[in-house]
C-alpha cells in the first residue's frame, strides 16, 4: 500500500510542465500567468492529497495529464471571473440590500462614465480657480427638492446618523422613544449606533406606546438632543400611541435643543398617488421645522449607496467640520451618480420612468402579468410533463426598509419539478451562470416578475429548459 502510494505521489507532474503544455493549448490564451499558476498548484495539491488520504479513488486517469490540463483550465477560468456578478432578482424585494439595492439606468450611467474615466472639478472652484468643496455641487439640488437650509453627503444613512451624534450630542443624553431602538440588517442597531457615536442613550415611553410628557419628563442638564427614528421594517399595531416628529420639534425649541430624526429611507416623490401607504416625504418633514434629517441614497431615493443630511445651517456646518466626516466622506463616482438621480426629481415623470426603483414600484400589475406570461407561454411550449406550473397572484415587496407592511399586487410563476426537491429548484436557478434568485412559497419555487427586467426573462426560460 505505501509503496503503491509512494509511486503515484511520484507520479505527479512539476508545475512547471504541466504550465509548458498549458501554453501549448489556445484555451489558456488571455488567461494571466499567475492565475494558471495557481490553478495548477492547487489541482496537483488536490491530487496529492487525494493519493495520501484515499487511495483506492486514485486511478491512472486521474494523473492523465490531458486530466489534469482540463481541471486547470475550468479553475482558472472560473478565476478569471470577478467575484462580484451581475444576478436576475426574482424575489420580488425590489429594494433588496442583499442584491445591491438599487439599480442605475442609463442616463446615471452616462455621467458616471465620464466623471469616472476624466478628470473633474471634485474640489476645485472653476469660477476662482481655487480649491472648491466637494458637496457644492450636489448642496443646491438637494436643498431645492426638499426645501432645506443645508445638505452634506456621507458614506450611508448609517455613517450619516452616526456623525449627526457624534456632533450635536457626543457626551450627552439622545432622547429617543423606546419603539424605536430598531435593528435594520443585523449590522445597524440603534442603540449600538449611539453608543460608538459617544452619546448616551436615554429611552423614553414603553415598546408600544411613547407620550410628549415622557420626552418632556427625559430633558435635563445633560439632554444633548431628541432623536425619532423611523421605524423602517416593522410595524408596532393594536394599543399604540407615538409622538408626532411636529410635539417634538416644539418640544426641543421650548427647551433649545436640537431635533433629528433618521428618515431611513427618504420619499422625494409622494408614492401615495401612486396607490401606496401615505408617508412623510423629505420636504414634509423640514416644513414641521426639524433640524437634522438623515436618509438614504440608495432605498427609495434610488440613487447610490450614500447617507443624506440635511436641516439648519447652523448644525449642517458643525457636522462639516467634524473630524469623523473626513473618514465617512463620498468619492466622486457617488457624487456623479447621486447628482445625475436626483437632477431627475426635478421632473416627477422623468424619475419614474428613469429610476429603476420607481419604475418597477409604479409598474402596474397587467405589465408584470405580460412578462410573466411570456414564461408561462415558453414553458407551455416545452411540454414537459416532469414540470409543474402555475400563474399565481401573489405581492411583491419594496424592501429595504421600506414600507414594512405594504404589499404590491404581483404577478409570479411557481414552479415543481417531479422527482426534484423545492430546495433543490431553488439553488439550480442560483447557481447558474447568471444567477436567478427566486424565492420559496408554498413548496413552489416562486419567480416574481415585477423585479425581472424585460431582457432576463428569455434567461429564465432557457434555464428553465436547461433544468427540466
Ligand atoms: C436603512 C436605515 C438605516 C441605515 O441606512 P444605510 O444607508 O443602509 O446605512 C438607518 N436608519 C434607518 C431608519 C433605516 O431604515
Amino acid at each position: 500500500m505505501k509503496i503503491e502510494k509512494n509511486n503515484y505521489l511520484k507520479k505527479i507532474p512539476k508545475v512547471d510542465y504541466i504550465y509548458e503544455l498549458a501554453q501549448k493549448r489556445n484555451e489558456f490564451k488571455g488567461i494571466y500567468r499567475k492565475i494558471i499558476i495557481r490553478s495548477i498548484r492547487k489541482i496537483l495539491e488536490e491530487l496529492r492529497i487525494l493519493i495520501i488520504t484515499d487511495i483506492t479513488k486514485v486511478d491512472k486517469d486521474l494523473l492523465d495529464e490531458t486530466n489534469i490540463l482540463d481541471k486547470v483550465l475550468k479553475s482558472s477560468i472560473s478565476a478569471m471571473k470577478p467575484n462580484l456578478v451581475k444576478v436576475i432578482n426574482a424575489t420580488g424585494v425590489i429594494i433588496h440590500t442583499n442584491l445591491g439595492r438599487s439599480l442605475f439606468s442609463s442616463k446615471i450611467i452616462e455621467n458616471l462614465n465620464i466623471i469616472a474615466s476624466n478628470y473633474s472639478n471634485l474640489e476645485f472652484d472653476l469660477k476662482t480657480g481655487k480649491r472648491g468643496s466637494r458637496y457644492k455641487c450636489i448642496e443646491q439640488i438637494i436643498c431645492d427638492l426638499t426645501g432645506a437650509e443645508s445638505a452634506i453627503v456621507v458614506n450611508n444613512n448609517a455613517a450619516a446618523v452616526l456623525l449627526c451624534l457624534n456632533s450635536l450630542s457626543k457626551g450627552k443624553e439622545a432622547v429617543i422613544s423606546r419603539s424605536e431602538l430598531v435593528e435594520i440588517g443585523g449590522s445597524f442597531r440603534i442603540p449600538d449606533v449611539m453608543e460608538t457615536s459617544g452619546t448616551i442613550m436615554r429611552e423614553v415611553g414603553t415598546t408600544n406606546r411613547t407620550h410628549l410628557k415622557d420626552y418632556e419628563l427625559a430633558v435635563n442638564e445633560q439632554t444633548g438632543i431628541l432623536l425619532k427614528v423611523h421605524q423602517s421594517n416593522f410595524g408596532i399595531i393594536g394599543f399604540t400611541s407615538s409622538v408626532d416628529l411636529i410635539d417634538i420639534v416644539k418640544l426641543g425649541k421650548k427647551y433649545k435643543l436640537p431635533v433629528m430624526k433618521d428618515a431611513g429611507s427618504g420619499y422625494l416623490i409622494d408614492l401615495s398617488k401612486y396607490g401606496l401607504t401615505k408617508e412623510l416625504t423629505v420636504s414634509e418633514i423640514i416644513k414641521t421645522g426639524v433640524d437634522i434629517v438623515t436618509f438614504s441614497g440608495d432605498k427609495l431615493i434610488g440613487g447610490p449607496q450614500a447617507g443624506i443630511i440635511i436641516g439648519k445651517k447652523k448644525y449642517i456646518e458643525k457636522i462639516k467640520y467634524n473630524p469623523l466626516n473626513r473618514a465617512l466622506r463620498i468619492d466622486k463616482l457617488t457624487l456623479a451618480a447621486l447628482e445625475a438621480t436626483l437632477m431627475l426629481y426635478q421632473d416627477e415623470n422623468q424619475a419614474l420612468k428613469n429610476i429603476p426603483s420607481l419604475t418597477m414600484i409604479t409598474e402596474s400589475p397587467e405589465t408584470i402579468e405580460s412578462k410573466a406570461q411570456i414564461c408561462i407561454d415558453f414553458i407551455e411550449n416545452l411540454n414537459c410533463n416532469k414540470l409543474t406550473y402555475s400563474k399565481l397572484y401573489l405581492s411583491s415587496r419594496v424592501g429595504g426598509g421600506s414600507l414594512p407592511v405594504e404589499k404590491l399586487k404581483s404577478c409570479c410563476v411557481g414552479l415543481k419539478i417531479h422527482g426534484m426537491s423545492v430546495n433543490k429548484i431553488y439553488n439550480h436557478f442560483k447557481n447558474q451562470e447568471i444567477p436567478i434568485i427566486g424565492r420559496i412559497e408554498n413548496d413552489f419555487f416562486i419567480m416574481d416578475f415585477r423585479t425581472v427586467k424585460q431582457n432576463e426573462i428569455l434567461i429564465i426560460c432557457e434555464t428553465i429548459k436547461k433544468i427540466v
